[in-house]
């Protein structure tokens, strides 16, 4: 008797179709940083520490906002909630350090806990500032859709 998982069936499988659109053209809920929203992890890969921000320092400029790539996607503002760096999305790049923070008040977070519940609500929420109106990842260099309170 034939074993059908391993057989013919799966020899016909019609090949994968291959998504050719440039990654900017993708909608933003099928990139990377979905995936990591969803699984709420961060890719052992990325090897610097990522970053926080010390409320009590931060002026609420939202350069970081702006500076942080959209692949990353990872800094929001949360009105009276202060600033957020989501650890699971910060590569840790370094984009958003001095000059861009005028004040010098973002650091690595080497014992980085999991963001909490609340911060999960921001990325692919109504006001994401990293994903434009069209669904679309926000270039880079372009301006976000910063919320203002
Ligand atoms: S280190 Fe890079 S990924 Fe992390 S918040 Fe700053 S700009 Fe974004
Ligand atoms: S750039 Fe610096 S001061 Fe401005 S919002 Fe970000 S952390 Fe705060």
């Amino acid at each position: 008797m034939t074993d059908d998982r391993s057989g013919s069936s799966a020899r016909h499988r019609p090949p994968r179709r291959q998504d050719r659109r440039p990654a900017a053209e993708r909608p933003a809920t099928e990139s990377p940083r979905a995936q990591r929203t969803t699984d709420r992890s961060r890719p052992p890969q990325w090897r610097q520490a990522p970053l926080r921000i010390e409320q009590s320092e931060c002026i609420s400029c939202d350069a970081c906002v702006e500076a942080c790539p959209s692949q990353f996607g990872a800094v929001f503002n949360l009105g009276a909630g202060g600033m957020a760096i989501l650890p699971e999305l910060c590569s840790g790049c370094g984009k958003c350090l001095p000059p861009v923070c005028p004040v010098d008040c973002i650091y690595p977070d080497e014992d980085w806990q999991p963001a909490p519940e609340q911060w999960w609500q921001e990325p692919f929420g109504p006001q994401d500032p990293y994903v434009q109106d069209d669904g679309t990842r926000r270039p880079s260099g372009q301006p976000t859709r910063i919320r203002r309170w």
